[in-house]
């Protein structure tokens, strides 16, 4: 990394060197830390501000690809960030190696803030995390985060719970293990008055629909897709269960499937009007 390299100075302290060569040292006893932190679902101004205020503190920040820049760029000018790169079943570190790497660096003194799209305990594989952390003696803590499927409620107009329509929300994973299909109660989730939240169902769609309708849910019951939700890109739709698989076929996610009878409520064509100026350029300047 040009301009910053961390080193030992002679009195075994971890030395940071800014450009300019000035040292920052910190007593190498420090006791290090691991924050597991929700970065919420990409737009940096629905991160928490406990969340900014630690990546503005970590020295270093261990992120997955998908993390947007804008919320990187939040982190403090001496912090090492780490690209695990996650992305969909292509890991370039296993999870494994994720935990051994945060156990590790926290091991050396470091505060490390561990960044994890939404909430770290959705879908998150925050709990693996705080595992390791815990079996190696190493202080976690945990910050949680809006997660997607919020987000994407929120973005659409759809209310995951609504008097009279919902009396529940169900998050779910459409990710298949194994079989091509996720292992779901049917039966329990195609119940009407509900709502079905599904996170990484672009592929299973058809499956997810199939299933809940031979369960009982009708075809015709309102649903939501919402890609790249609070980003710049955020796609909405509005379509039905029997639709769903045909809705989706030109996405390819990150996406949340919102299934239920508030569905009916959602006004995709609705614009967020207050959006980032980091994102969308920033007309101020130019008034
Ligand atoms: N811990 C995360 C979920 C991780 S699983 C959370 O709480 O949000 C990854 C899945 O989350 C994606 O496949 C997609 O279904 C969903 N997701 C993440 N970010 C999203 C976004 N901005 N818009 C829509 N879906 C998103």
């Amino acid at each position: 990394m040009p301009g910053k390299s961390p080193s030992r100075s002679r009195a075994g302290r971890l030395v940071v060197l800014d450009g300019a060569g000035r040292g920052r040292s910190r007593a190498r006893k420090d006791k290090g830390v691991v924050w597991l932190v929700g970065a919420g679902p990409g737009d940096p101004d629905l991160m928490t501000v406990k969340a900014v205020r630690l990546l503005q503190g970590a020295d270093v920040v261990v992120h997955d690809r998908l993390t947007p820049q804008p919320i990187l760029d939040l982190a403090g000018a001496d912090a090492r960030l780490i690209d695990v790169g996650k992305r969909k079943s292509r890991h370039t570190l296993p999870q494994e190696g994720i935990n051994e790497l945060l156990v590790g660096l926290a091991l050396q003194g470091l505060k490390v803030v561990r960044l994890k799209g939404g909430d770290p305990f959705i879908f998150g594989r925050g709990g693996e995390e705080m595992s390791a952390c815990r079996a190696a003696g190493v202080e976690c803590h945990v910050v949680p985060g809006v997660s997607a499927g919020l987000a994407a409620g929120a973005a659409s107009g759809a209310p995951l719970t609504h008097r009279g329509l919902a009396q529940s929300v169900t998050f779910v994973t459409g990710h298949a293990a194994s079989g091509g299909e996720p292992d779901l109660d049917w039966a329990s989730l195609a119940r009407v008055n509900q709502t079905v939240v599904i996170y990484m169902g672009l592929s299973t769609a058809g499956r997810i629909a199939t299933r809940l309708i031979e369960a009982g849910r009708a075809p015709s019951t309102p649903a939501v897709v919402v890609e790249s939700a609070s980003l710049p890109h955020e796609r909405r739709l509005a379509t039905t269960l029997g639709r769903l698989e045909e809705s989706v076929a030109g996405l390819d996610g990150p996406a949340i499937l919102i299934v239920g009878e508030v569905a009916a409520l959602a006004d995709v064509e609705h614009q967020a009007k207050d959006k980032d100026p980091r994102q969308h350029g920033d007309e101020r300047k130019h008034a």
